[in-house]
């Protein structure tokens, strides 16, 4: 039978390493006779395995691995011993790239060296074995080994690392609780992965001014149950807020259910101090209001660890609504849904959180944790109040109208704390209920007008038959912030690959439709062709100035959220939109 083996050039993958996984394709492949391969048996690789630089093969009843990159000698037993044959004698070492090894080897050893004269040995990894728990964030399709991870404690250890790492022109970066969705933290194949998880000190809580100082590693949530004795919580909550740190929070500035009334994490932080690439002290905002000079808090928020390591932040704190009730309303068309989502807005209502989930969603968060969802709704919305039970009951009245006048067919009201939250524990799970119905599944985070909302899940509807891959969508309606959750089987490189493709297409039409490639999750590795797509070169190229003034020698986080021209150039080759080129006037290659 006719085998086909691909190795794509993908991210950091250079067209040496390409060679390198065919070159072991061809040598597992050697192993088997011809007549050892049937008709209809089947070759696979693991999962990201090609970026991993092991691919495993299953032909029928047997199955091997091969080693293609640079396995030492302790993981590489441990992973062998996984395989359920008696075939591990198969196990091949294939040809590798000395001299890519050995230049490795030796800028590890040098980076190492220079890192040891300013952390304790304890918070220096740098053996596979220990690295591998870094080498990507939330978006798993994704992956690079870091040359080295630093685990500093004190100030004085992120100022002497990030200033040894200049010296020896060696890109940092910076991780949190490596939550992210975009890529953002994933490490540099030639740099240090600087994780911050050891800064995680509430440093002051003020009630008379309403604001923490915290420090960057500390948890969103753990700042709301500080704040809790003093009647106040910090109001972004991004469903991963158990985990995710208030550094990565202001480095993605990341929004959640109650950022359409509250704001996003740029309107809840008041200053942010750090250090430069170089080492220097750096600070941004003020705790007054308003700070003197260019608002720059502005431009950090967001950076996605590409300006400056952020260690401490000052952030405002709300009063806890004395009640909270949400309303939950059906409707058997989606339409009907994305207009109602524009027509409370339109209303003069800013609802606490109103979000909408499609009927696939509801079905696979319903079937997860029994929320009581109308299983026959084509869509569901979420619409939250709070306030004084006065204001409460006046907004819910309000909603309530409107909700009908829009075709809701269902409407129930919560009538206490526990429905009320029973109501939010299917939409705060979506995301591992989707890990029930799939091997793997795909966020996208894109944003559009609120009016445009039903326009673009009929679109991902004629996508999915496009692609031939099912989606799931979970979102910030009131935000008009898209999270379709793409579903697929990464031991599949078909199915990844059609994933990517799809995902690219749901950010592009949401700028067709006026919106932008990016929503809270940021920009990362995931989103860099479709930048090309939203931004010109000029838009581009200022970008890149802006991140010279800070970053001259580009090291902190080099190679995300901005495109090369290089790249965008090879993408406008690739995806020519209604016949038109776009950006006409760059070269094609
Ligand atoms: C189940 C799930 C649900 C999610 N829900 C939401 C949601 O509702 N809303 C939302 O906005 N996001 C959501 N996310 C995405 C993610 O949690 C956020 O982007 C979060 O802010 C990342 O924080 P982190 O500490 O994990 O950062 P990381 O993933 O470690 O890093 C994210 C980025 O921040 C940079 N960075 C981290 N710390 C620093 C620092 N101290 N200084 C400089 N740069 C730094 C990194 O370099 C990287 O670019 C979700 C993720 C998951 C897995």
């Amino acid at each position: 039978m006719p085998l086909f083996a691909e190795s794509r050039p993908r991210n950091f993958r250079t067209a040496q390493q390409v060679q390198r996984d065919l070159a072991a394709v061809r040598a597992v492949l050697s192993v088997f006779s011809a007549d050892a391969i049937q008709p209809g048996d089947c070759a696979g690789f693991g999962r990201g395995s090609l970026d991993r630089d092991v691919c495993f093969l299953r032909f029928g009843g047997v199955q091997a691995a091969v080693r293609s990159g640079k396995h030492d000698e302790v993981a590489w037993p441990a992973m062998a011993a996984q395989l359920e044959t008696p075939m591990n004698a198969a196990l091949i070492s294939a040809p590798q790239d000395p001299s890519e090894q050995a230049h490795r080897a030796h800028r590890q050893a040098e980076v190492v060296a220079a890192l040891s004269t300013v952390l304790p040995a304890h918070a220096l990894l740098w053996q596979k074995e220990d690295t591998i728990p870094y080498e990507c964030d939330g978006l798993t399709a994704y992956r690079a080994m870091p040359l080295v991870v630093a685990l500093p404690e004190s100030e004085g250890q992120v100022a002497a690392t990030l200033k040894a790492c200049h010296d020896l022109n060696v890109p940092v970066v910076a991780r949190g609780a490596g939550t992210g969705l975009s890529g953002g933290a994933m490490p540099h194949p030639m740099g240090v992965t600087m994780s911050l998880a050891k800064f995680n000190r509430i440093l002051k809580m003020d009630p008379v001014s309403r604001t923490a100082v915290v420090q960057c590693g500390v948890r969103n949530l753990a700042i709301s149950e500080a704040a809790a004795p003093y009647g106040l919580y910090y109001a972004p909550d991004p469903s991963s807020q158990i985990a995710c740190t208030i550094g990565g929070n202001v480095a993605e500035n990341s929004g959640g259910v109650h950022c359409l009334k509250y704001g996003l994490t740029l309107h809840n932080v008041l200053r942010v101090r750090g250090f430069t690439v170089e080492g220097e002290p750096i600070e941004f905002g003020a705790e007054a209001l308003d700070a003197p000079g260019l608002d720059l808090l502005s431009v950090v928020v967001g950076s996605e660890g590409m300006l400056a390591v952020m260690l401490e932040v000052t952030v405002k704190l709300v009063p806890k609504p004395r009640l909270a009730r949400c309303i939950m309303a059906s409707f058997d068309d989606i339409r009907k849904a994305g207009d109602a989502v524009a027509q409370v807005i339109a209303a003069g209502i800013i609802p606490a959180g109103l979000e909408m989930m499609d009927k696939p969603m509801t079905a696979a968060v319903e079937d997860y944790v029994h929320a009581g969802y109308d299983l026959n709704a084509e869509a569901i919305l979420l619409c939250e109040s709070d306030g004084t039970p006065e204001e409460v009951e006046e907004e819910i009245g309000r909603m309530v109208q409107v909700l009908r006048a829009g075709g809701a067919t269902a409407i129930t009201v919560s009538e206490n704390e526990a429905q009320r939250l029973k109501f939010w524990s299917g939409r705060k799970n979506a995301f591992p209920a989707s890990g029930r119905i799939s091997p793997d599944y795909m966020c996208m985070d894109s944003t559009i007008p609120r009016k445009r909302l039903a326009d673009i899940l009929l679109a991902i509807q004629d996508m999915e038959k496009k692609y031939g891959l099912r989606c799931a969508n979970v979102f910030h309606a009131g935000d008009g912030n898209l999270h379709p959750l793409i579903l697929f089987d990464a031991n599949d490189p078909d199915q990844l690959h059609r994933c990517e493709l799809f995902g690219a297409d749901i950010l592009e039409t949401s700028v067709a439709m006026g919106g932008t490639v990016t929503g809270e999750h940021g920009v990362g590795v995931e989103k860099l062709s479709s930048m090309c797509v939203q931004f010109s070169p000029a838009e581009r190229e200022q970008m890149l100035a802006m991140k010279r003034a800070f970053d001259p020698t580009e090291l902190l986080n080099p190679g995300k959220v901005i495109p090369s021209l290089v790249r965008c150039a090879e993408y406008g080759k690739m995806h020519v939109r209604k016949g038109l080129l776009p950006f006409p006037e760059l070269p094609r290659f």
